[in-house]
């Protein structure tokens, strides 16, 4: 049966410093990071506004209060990578405990605010930023990685039905690992070949990030909405693709700024008007530079979703609320 309506879909991919390690440094990207503890409860206060529903795909390491405690839930098989950089255990051992320091690597204050205001869900981004096709690391450190990460927000009162995968690296095999300890679905990419994330370094080459860049202010993969009946079960768990990245401000453009935020909102009325999902993503520390800028862009766009509620009746969802939509169909 089709949908009588769209949704407007949300997922932040919220990591701090883990889900940058490998390519920038705490000095570098010190503001985006620090910042995160300003972004999140106005990302909350601005969504409830608007009656948007957000998706805060967290990182079980920021559930942690200090390194004991991330230790003490680290499991015991650990991923072994080729390539040594992916993997954070080795940079854990460098790290020490400092008010500071902490606010780049923890979050356990901003897990309860998000986890207090009832109206978001709190996905998982596994328990170590843990990629699933990275050379070296197999399936059975993968199922100890999310363990980690239930076990750990167990302790908060939180049960994951949600994934996203890091660097939206997704592995197929591994999708029966996250049925069985209770994942329903996960953020899958769009179908265009520029957001194929199989080969890293494909996805890393300049031409490559150029075409994703340009794609942002130009039409050049499409809205990549799609209707309920498009989201299929791989392996038991539901695939709920991305339509696009929100990138952040970028004051270099800023004289194609208007022209980013009204691909989205093209992409938003597409998805009202034809009764289809818009699957928005990014990460809370993008907003954590030009924050006034980025947050007067978060508005126009939810301005626009509430034309379109009002004119299509087009609503906002979590994506296991989605998820169980789907299934009981
Ligand atoms: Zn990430």
């Amino acid at each position: 049966m089709p949908s009588k309506n769209g949704y407007l879909l949300i997922s932040l991919d919220f990591e701090l410093f883990w889900g940058v390690r490998d390519v920038k440094t705490k000095s570098g990207y010190k503001e985006n990071l620090l910042n995160v503890q300003k972004v999140i409860p106005r990302l909350l206060e601005l969504a409830d506004k608007y009656e948007v529903k957000l998706n805060f795909a967290t990182i079980g390491f920021l559930f942690a209060t200090n390194k004991k405690e991330l230790l003490d839930f680290a499991p015991s098989i650990k991923p072994t990578y080729k390539n040594s950089i992916f993997n954070p255990y080795q940079y854990i051992d460098n790290i020490d405990d400092g008010e500071n320091y902490n606010l780049y690597h923890y979050a356990p204050n901003l897990i309860d605010l998000i986890n207090s205001n009832k109206n978001h869900e709190i996905a998982t981004h596994t328990f170590s930023h843990f990629y699933v096709n990275e050379t070296g690391q197999t399936i059975e450190q993968f199922e100890n990685d999310l363990l980690a990460a239930i076990a750990i927000a167990k302790q908060k009162g939180i049960t994951f039905k949600s994934i996203v995968f890091p660097r939206n690296q997704i592995n197929e095999d591994y999708l029966s690992v996250c049925l069985k300890h209770g994942i329903t679905n996960y953020r899958g990419t769009e179908k265009h070949w520029m957001f194929d994330t199989t080969d890293t370094n494909r996805l890393e080459r300049p031409s490559h990030k150029m075409f994703r860049l340009m794609d942002a202010y130009f039409n050049l993969s499409g809205y990549n909405t799609y209707p309920l009946s498009n989201i299929k079960s791989i392996n038991g768990v539901l695939n709920i693709p991305s339509s696009k990245f929100f990138r952040p401000y970028s004051k270099s453009l800023k004289a194609l700024e208007l022209r980013r935020i009204n691909r989205v909102k093209k992409g938003l009325t597409y998805a009202a008007k034809h009764n289809e999902i818009y699957h928005m993503w990014w990460h809370p520390h993008n907003f954590g530079a030009n924050i006034e800028e980025n947050f007067n862009n978060l508005e126009t766009i939810f301005k626009h979703f509430t034309t379109l509620k009002r004119d299509y009746s087009f609503n906002s969802l979590t994506m296991s609320e989605i998820a169980s939509i789907v299934n009981a169909k």
